[in-house]
């Protein structure tokens, strides 16, 4: 499976992280299909927020209910490694819950997208595209 990312989301992604460190930035990834259009930054409502990530809960309920509302759909999450690569820690694997989500995870140097499967994560490959707005 391939994924479409808008060059905006990429560049939000990547301030989000660095705005964050030393702590893990997280947030929501929205969009249509298979094509991430929008990034909602959210609180790291964790209590090792330099090691550990979790997002704020009522970001994803306000993100459920946009959605029902007819906005963009839940897609997956996003959070940073401000010291490690941008694939799952041991961590990740043991929270993941293999519902089909995207996560987007940025290391120190760059992003990458993994497809949480329920026989583990994959990589995902993307394409930048060029938003409408
Ligand atoms: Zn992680």
């Amino acid at each position: 499976m391939a994924i479409k990312v808008t060059s905006e989301v990429l560049e939000a992604l990547r301030e989000a992280a660095k705005r964050a460190d030393p702590c893990e930035a997280c947030g929501l990834l929205l969009g249509e299909a298979v094509q991430i259009t929008r990034f909602v930054e959210a609180s790291n409502v964790h209590a090792s927020p330099e090691t550990h990530f979790e997002i704020d809960p009522q970001a994803l309920i306000d993100a459920h209910r946009a959605a029902r509302m007819g906005g963009p759909k839940l897609l997956g999450y996003f959070h940073s490694h401000p010291k490690g690569p941008a694939k799952p820690s041991q961590t990740d694997q043991d929270m993941a819950s293999g519902d089909e989500m995207i996560w987007a995870i940025a290391g120190e140097s760059e992003i990458a997208f993994w497809h949480d499967l329920p026989e583990g994560f994959r990589p995902l490959s993307y394409a930048m595209v060029d938003g409408q707005n």
